[in-house]
């Protein structure tokens, strides 16, 4: 399999446990993610190599938007892992700072409810969800996004 190949498998599979990243708000500003960044964590277990390095640990990716990715690309391009460590609160406070809290708490509503009815959506597709659960789930959603 190529390192192309690999890494793409491992997203899917990330994608499967975590659902897919705009489910989710970005870790750094609170705007919706747009997909799933290794945060460089984890030095020693890192497969493939360069733009496609990955390592099989979902709990080493965070949701970021496209903004806070590129942001943090750019820096783990110019940095050691060390100084990335160092340089990421600074980062993403001034992300953080160009969101409104409004937006924030907004996008954090709506994700929940998302994630809770991808993740509904996600056991009825593995015929592990009871069709009652299933149902319960709907009419809360529904009740949720009727006001
Ligand atoms: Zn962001």
């Amino acid at each position: 399999m190529s390192a192309v190949t690999a890494y793409r498998e491992w997203h899917r599979a990330l994608r499967t446990f975590k659902l897919s990243a705009d489910l989710h708000p970005c870790d750094w500003c609170g705007d919706w993610a747009a997909r799933w960044c290794y945060d460089g964590s984890r030095a020693t277990a890192e497969q493939g190599s360069g733009a496609f390095v990955f390592v099989e640990d979902s709990s080493a990716y965070m949701p970021l938007c496209d903004s806070c990715a590129g942001t943090f690309t750019a820096a783990r391009r110019r940095l050691s892992y060390a100084e990335l460590a160092d340089a990421v609160p600074e980062l993403a406070r001034a992300a953080r700072d160009n969101v409104s809290a409004f937006t924030r708490a907004d996008v954090l509503i709506d994700t929940a409810k998302r994630r809770e009815y991808a993740a509904a959506a996600q056991m009825t597709r593995l015929g592990k969800a009871p069709q009652a659960a299933i149902r319960a789930t709907d009419a809360l959603l529904r009740h949720a996004y009727s006001n």
